[in-house]
């Protein structure tokens, strides 16, 4: 159905984010925040749209006094600011035609995308336990929507869907049988939208077909994971019970030797939310530089020699290139090396240190179009190299909007009020 208006949303425990999109066209044609809910004084909206129309409101100066307090109210909030006269871009309630959530968890429940049914709502609930930040928040965006919106359908995306099929050789730790059977501790991996959508770009680009075809997709943002892919499933990803495994991030250690935490609490007398602390906020990138997480700040640093910028570029690209490695060795052919995140999208700097030395595994960059490439999908490895590299700007909110919309369909658009 032409002009179908989606309305993405992604909650986290005080900021809702959204962006209203257009299907099948996927035109964006607002995106904006809520930030600080719960804190009535300084919450507020910031909204703008295609056209350049921006809206920023305090909690409190809208229509009904809406003050924030929580996700209903700033999704009441959103609501407000999308058919408002001035700045909004819809005529009224009537024009949503799907709400699309982000949820980070799905378990072993979820392979794809699915609609809100009062079963699957339970189960993310059910879930919050392996997602206690996140899924709970997500929840509430979900019932939030359901009381504003009713009748109107819904859907979910996660996170770790598109990891579900990573056989069971590489999602299980090899700690006793019984913490997987009881407990469910496994790898899940995240970032599974982003994935997803850049590799589905990818194939597109390389004019081939994604049953056919091999990748690596390195999402390096402020959160980082590197994903093997074969025949457009995930086979393996860097990410694993939590999103803490795997690649140096902005402040998350990545992999370290587990014995590190005992170590810290029975002998140095860390409390074990100390260490949680530790390293999920304090370590990674903002860690090993100490003055900032920013990789901007960090390369700039780097290049004006300070050495310990340096050295934590060097930590942070070394393990990246460890990772291209092993993904290599498990995936029979690799066809294309994928670069997308804050990161990977924009630093030429940081994706030629990651390639340099890896020719001897079919990867050639050429520095040239990877310092000319700006934040756009492109080609940056020479014609003959093996393994082409591209880089592909992600966009998850259009990967939700098109699950949406192919899960809705024509038919079932119908509201049920
Ligand atoms: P998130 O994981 O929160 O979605 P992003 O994908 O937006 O984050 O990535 C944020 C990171 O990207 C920040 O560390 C930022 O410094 C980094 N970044 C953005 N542009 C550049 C650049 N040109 N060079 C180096 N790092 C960059």
């Amino acid at each position: 159905m032409k002009n179908t208006k989606i309305l993405v949303i992604n909650c986290g425990s005080s900021s809702l984010k959204y962006q209203l999109i257009s299907m099948p066209q996927g035109t964006m044609l607002a995106k904006g925040n809520v930030e600080r809910i719960g804190d009535i004084k300084k919450a507020f909206i910031y909204q703008k749209t295609s056209d350049g129309r921006e809206l920023i409101k305090k909690s409190g100066e809208m229509k009904n006094n809406l003050l924030l307090a929580d996700h209903k109210a700033a999704f009441q909030y959103v609501i407000e600011a999308l058919i408002e006269k001035k700045f909004g871009i819809l005529n009224g309630l009537k024009d949503i035609d799907i709400v699309a959530h982000r949820v980070v968890h799905g378990g072993e429940h979820y392979r794809d995308s699915v609609m809100v049914t009062k079963e699957v709502l339970k189960v993310i609930e059910d879930l919050s336990d392996l997602a206690p930040l996140h899924n709970p928040a997500n929840v509430q965006g979900i019932r939030s929507a359901l009381e504003v919106l009713p009748g109107v359908p819904q859907t979910a995306t996660f996170d770790t869907a598109f990891h579900q099929t990573i056989p069971e050789h590489a999602y299980r730790y090899a700690l006793p049988t019984e913490l997987y059977e009881k407990y469910k501790i496994r790898k899940y991996g995240f970032h599974g939208t982003s994935h997803r959508y850049v590799a589905n770009q990818a194939v597109q680009m390389l004019n081939r077909s994604i049953e056919n075809t091999n990748l690596i997709s390195c999402h390096l943002g402020n959160g980082c994971s590197i994903t093997a892919i074969a025949g457009g499933k995930s086979v393996d990803t860097s990410m694993g019970f939590t999103p803490l495994e795997g690649l140096m991030m902005g402040t998350r250690c990545g992999d370290i030797d587990p014995a590190i935490i005992p170590y810290l609490v029975m002998d140095k007398g860390y409390n074990i939310e100390e260490v949680n602390t530790i390293l999920n906020k304090c370590s990674g990138a903002l860690g090993l530089f100490e003055k900032t997480n920013d990789m901007r700040d960090i390369v700039e640093a780097a290049k004006g020699g300070d050495k310990k910028a340096q050295l934590t570029l060097d930590i942070y690209t070394y393990r990246i290139k460890k990772y291209i490695g092993a993904y290599c060795a498990l995936l029979i052919k690799v066809d294309a090396l994928i670069f997308t995140g804050g990161v990977g999208q924009n630093s030429w700097f940081l994706r030629e240190m990651i390639c340099k030395y890896l020719q001897n595994i079919g990867i050639h960059l050429d520095k040239e179009q990877n310092k000319i490439t700006g934040c756009k999908t492109g080609q940056i490895s020479f014609d003959y190299s093996p393994i082409t590299i591209l880089v592909v700007p992600t966009n998850e909110e259009q990967q939700m909007a098109m699950d949406a919309y192919q899960l809705v369909g024509t038919k079932k658009l119908k509201k049920v009020v």
